[in-house]
């Protein structure tokens, strides 16, 4: 149940105050019939008005004002059943009015107390009835009700029940309505979660690439390239890499444009991702640098591809910018055979290879000083083995 908000009257306040105001009126003039003709003085006629007719107000008020109006409200309602077990003792248990007032008490701290509440209902009652016993020095026993007072009483015990119920079944249908609000929430905060999540992996994507190629960038490559080197060393498998430079890029800006040269890197960057493996890490490692990490590929497999990559490039102009343009690549080649080198020592051999290329001519691939550089004849068929 929850605190009402300041201003607000506690549901549970609220609702009592209704089912008394309206049900003890019934209460009141049940008994007041029981009454009649028994000659009661004005003072217990007066105790009835005040008892059935203002004592509902005058709790709902205190509870209503009360620093824990929930708490206030269930003292309450032990007090409806102290005063009732005072009324039932001072009337000598008249049968049906005794039932009609027990109910009436315990059923509403048996709702919101359970067991516990019932027990503690039955309570309170016994401490009026025992009171009206202390104060009397006897018990009073006179159950008989006259055939009226039994109907109306079965009348305001139904009429009672039936508010009771009706109450209970607009809680349950307000709640019923916040679940499926709540669900809503719910579903709404799990779907911004969600967006939340695609963008997060939008944005860390569009991080780690490179925005004219789409290629990765040197970030994700500093990220990535351990791992995949303690990948292959643990599998006992090489490692090979080709750093991969234009052949006088600067003079296709020159000759044709800043535009035509993004072209060109462009379309150079779809080439080199057309025979890659899942496994393989295609990145743009600088201005027309381009690096690729090939695990689990031997050098001599690593060769074969770079020549594959270096012939597909030359052996045709390529159309950048709605200009022709002739392309060529030099490449070096490195490679790791099992374990035992670290990624920035072999990216430095293969820079060597890169320098070598360069320094021979241009136009081809190369291995680390010490190793001939590839002849592609015998390279491509290499590469249909590796394939
Ligand atoms: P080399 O054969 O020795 O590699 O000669 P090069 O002209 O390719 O090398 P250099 O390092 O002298 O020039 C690289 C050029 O690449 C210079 C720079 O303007 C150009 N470049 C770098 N990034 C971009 C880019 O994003 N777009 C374009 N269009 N050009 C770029
Ligand atoms: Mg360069
Ligand atoms: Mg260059």
């Amino acid at each position: 149940m929850n605190a009402p908000s300041a201003g607000q009257t506690h549901w549970v306040v609220r609702m009592n105050h209704r089912n008394r105001a309206w049900s003890w009126v019934i209460v009141f003039a049940t008994l007041a019939v029981h009454f009649w003709g028994q000659g009661h003085s004005l003072l217990i006629w007066g105790l009835l008005a005040l008892q059935f007719l203002v004592y509902p107000h005058v709790v709902f008020l205190r509870a209503r004002h009360a620093r824990h109006p929930l708490t206030a409200e269930i003292h309450n309602l032990l007090l409806d059943n102290f005063c009732f077990g005072v009324w039932m003792a001072a009337l000598g248990f008249p049968l049906w009015c005794a039932f009609t007032l027990f109910i009436c008490g315990s059923i509403n701290m048996a709702a919101f107390r359970g067991r516990n509440g019932l027990l503690m209902a039955l309570g309170a009652a016994l401490a009026g009835c025992l009171l009206v016993r202390a104060l009397r020095g006897q018990w009073l026993f006179l159950p008989d009700t006259s055939l009226l007072v039994s109907f109306m009483n079965m009348g305001g015990l139904a009429a009672y029940l039936l508010m009771f119920a009706s109450s209970t079944n607009s809680r349950t249908v307000a709640l019923h309505e916040t679940r499926l609000k709540l669900r809503q929430s719910e579903a709404a905060l799990q779907q911004q979660l969600q967006d939340i999540q695609s963008l997060q992996a939008k944005l860390t994507d569009q991080a780690n690439r490179d925005a004219l190629t789409g290629l990765y960038n040197r970030r994700y490559l500093n990220d990535s390239l351990q791992r995949e080197f303690d990948r292959c060393a643990r599998n006992g498998a090489p490692l090979s890499i080709l750093l991969i430079d234009l052949d006088h890029f600067k003079q296709i800006n020159d000759v044709h444009g800043h535009a035509a040269g993004d072209d060109v890197l462009r379309q150079v960057a779809a080439l080199l991702q057309q025979d890659m493996r899942s496994s393989d890490i295609c990145c743009r490692y600088g201005g027309e640098e381009f690096l690729l990490v090939l695990p689990a590929m031997a050098m001599d497999a690593a060769l074969a591809r770079a020549e594959h990559c270096r012939t597909r490039l030359a052996e045709q102009p390529w159309l950048a910018d709605g200009r022709w343009v002739s392309v060529t690549l030099s490449i070096g080649v490195a490679s790791v055979p099992a374990a035992g080198m670290a990624p920035e020592a072999l990216i430095a051999l293969a820079d060597q290879a890169l320098y070598r290329a360069k320094a021979e001519g241009r136009n081809r691939v190369c291995p680390p000083a010490g190793l001939p550089a590839v002849d592609l004849a015998e390279a491509l068929p290499m590469r249909q083995q590796s394939a």
